[in-house]
């Protein structure tokens, strides 16, 4: 047989309740699992909502700080006020004081721009000029035309600025716009993408200005401002170590800054998660492009939802095998219990069988025995009668030898009619009457008369009891006391009259009927042997008798639904102990006065 057939027999064992099951079990896995993935899937979105939130606040909280930084220089230009204009050693030390290096990560500078109009270049040149004393060609470049000027002044560091120094606002697009909306608002305001001119990588880099008035309510008088280089700033503010999102910011369509590409570490060329978020950054709007790093897909490598898929079906397969298994066994155990009963069946034909035979054979022996027994009384009787005329008649004509043969014959002759009766009786027990209710003292009754002869010649005392009245066959009552009493008075003891006790007592629904006597009794080992035909004990010649009276008694017992047991007694004789059913209330009547035969 192939496995798979095996398999697919053993699957189609499993009842509808099993695959029910089974089935129920499947579906609550595959619902545990999605369930798990879907709640999964939720927290890492959040986690992605949460990361990314945080890393946008971080450049806003640093730009914010820069801010600060700028609104102090300008807080320190105001402090002068109109009558102390600010000198660039003021700056320096301005500057130095700030320790740009450690708290303004990322900034390349901060300096001071002033706003010059085309009439007032020459005003600005004289006031400044003395400042720089190492600079052979200190003004405002490159030669921009217009109305309006904004040269930066000071800078400081100076050495990594220098270039700067003088550069007009108005050159280039995007500083000039940066520098009107500053003027035009009054508030901090950025520039859109540059390259500074202090940058050698030529990489895209803003303006930070905070304007600033000295002279009078509604004047505009400059900027203090910062530049900055974006890959530089973000350097220092996003930190190097393992991020769970990358960002590119732009500008107007401009990537100012990008994270998404190979040379970034933890770059996730397929991300989990993406977002785009439009943040206004001082008068810009910076659009973030945040995407989930490796990093982030470490952090949900769990793999709970497929545990759970796994385990499930583990389970499931495990429950399968124990299903199939419970049911072959079962199946199995049938199999062998029919096949058992099966057996048991036939052994209890054969029985009945067997059963049948023997009780029809029984029947032909009882048959046999009865009409043996029967035919062959009257012949022995004829031979015992003539036996006894013989000797009769020729008695004094016989030699004393010739006598002694003839009363052998004669006495022969009677001992084996009465062991012919002895079969008879045993034989007719149960067959020829039909039962009643017997007062039992009728049949001991009977009995004693029978053995009156016998009474008298050993001077036997016989008590009789209260004896009940039973449901039964009164011949067969009378075989069964007379043998009793019989054997009472044949195995008497020498010089010691025979007593023989007669009595009943009521034990549950049985009469116990007892018959005591005082005579040799009978060993242990033998009680229960005594009961079967033709057992003796006794040497023969000692005692007469066939061996078939207590086997008479036995089946007249049994015939009644009754028992018969021997036991000893006190008086060293014994005492056979008849249980017969009570049959009905009827049967259950007060026994019967007793008598006393002597
Ligand atoms: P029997 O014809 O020999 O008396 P039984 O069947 O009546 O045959 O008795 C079987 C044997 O049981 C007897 O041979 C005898 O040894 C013993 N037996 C029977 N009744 C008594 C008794 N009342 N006391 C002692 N022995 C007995």
């Amino acid at each position: 047989m192939s496995a798979e057939f095996t398999v697919r027999r053993r699957l189609g064992d499993l009842s509808v309740l099993h695959w029910f099951v089974i089935g129920g079990s499947l579906l609550l896995i595959l619902f545990a699992s999605s369930f798990a993935s879907a709640e999964i899937e939720k927290e890492l979105e959040a986690q992605f909502a949460f990361d990314s939130a945080q890393t946008i606040d971080l450049v806003q909280d640093r730009m914010e700080q820069y801010e600060v930084g700028l609104w102090a220089g300008v807080g320190l230009i105001d402090a002068l006020g109109a009558e102390r204009p600010l000198r660039r050693a003021d700056w320096v030390d301005f500057a130095g004081s700030l320790d740009l290096v450690n708290r303004y990560p990322g900034i390349n500078g901060i300096g001071v721009i002033y706003y010059v109009p085309e009439t007032r270049i020459d005003d600005y040149l004289s006031r400044f000029s003395d400042q720089y004393p190492e600079l052979d060609d200190f003004g405002i470049k490159p030669d921009t035309p217009g109305p309006d000027h904004f040269p930066i002044t000071f800078i400081e560091p100076f050495e990594s600025n220098d270039e700067a120094v003088g550069l007009d606002m108005a050159f280039e697009t995007n500083r000039y716009r940066g520098a009107l909306a500053a003027r035009a608002t009054g508030s901090a305001q950025i520039t859109g993408p540059i390259v500074l001119v202090q940058d050698d990588g030529q990489t895209p880099g803003f303006l930070f200005f905070a304007p600033f008035v000295v002279e009078g309510e509604d004047r505009f008088d400059g900027m203090v401002y910062a530049p900055f280089v974006v890959q530089r700033l973000m350097a220092g503010v996003l930190d190097a170590e393992r991020r769970n999102v990358a960002i590119s910011i732009s500008d107007v369509g401009n990537v100012i800054y990008d994270e998404h590409h190979g040379g970034f570490d933890g770059h996730d060329p397929d991300p989990m998660f993406a977002d785009t978020v439009d943040v206004e950054m001082y008068g810009r709007v910076w659009t973030f492009d945040v995407r989930s790093t490796i990093a982030f897909r470490d952090l949900a490598a769990g793999n709970e939802p497929a545990v759970i898929l796994i385990v499930g079906l583990l389970v499931d397969a495990m429950l399968i095998f124990l299903f199939t298994t419970t049911t072959r066994s079962k199946k199995q155990a049938l199999a062998y219990a029919d096949q058992v009963t099966g057996d048991l069946r036939d052994t209890l034909d054969k029985l009945e069988t067997t059963n049948a035979s023997l009780a029809r054979s029984n029947r032909d022996l009882e048959r046999f025995a009865y009409a043996a027994s029967h035919d062959l009384q009257t012949p022995i009787r004829t031979v015992s009668n003539y036996a006894t005329l013989l000797s009769e008649e020729l008695g004094s004509k016989l030699t004393e030898a010739e006598s002694g043969h003839l009363r052998s014959l004669v006495r022969a002759s009677q001992r084996m009619s009465e062991m012919v009766r002895s079969v008879l009786d045993y034989s007719r027990i149960g067959h020829d009457e039909a039962p009643r209710w017997v007062d039992l003292r009728e049949p001991v009754q009977i009995a004693i008369d029978d053995l009156a002869a016998d009474i008298e010649s050993a001077a036997a005392f016989v008590h009789v009891g209260d004896l009940p009245t039973v449901y039964g066959r009164p011949d067969s009552l009378v075989v069964l006391f007379r043998n009793l009493i019989g054997n009472a008075l044949k195995y008497k003891r020498k010089g010691r009259p025979p007593v023989i006790r007669l009595s009943a007592e009521r034990d549950g629904q049985v009469w116990l009927i007892r018959c005591a006597d005082n005579g040799i009794g009978i060993e242990d080992e033998y009680r229960d042997r005594v009961f079967e035909i033709f057992t003796r004990l006794n040497p023969k010649g000692k005692y007469d008798g066939a061996g078939i009276g207590l086997a008479l008694c036995k089946r007249v017992v049994e015939a009644h639904d009754g028992t018969i047991d021997v036991t000893d007694n006190d008086q060293g004789g014994s005492t056979f102990t008849i249980r017969l059913p009570q049959g009905s209330p009827e049967g259950a009547r007060a026994p019967s006065a007793g008598v006393t035969v002597s």
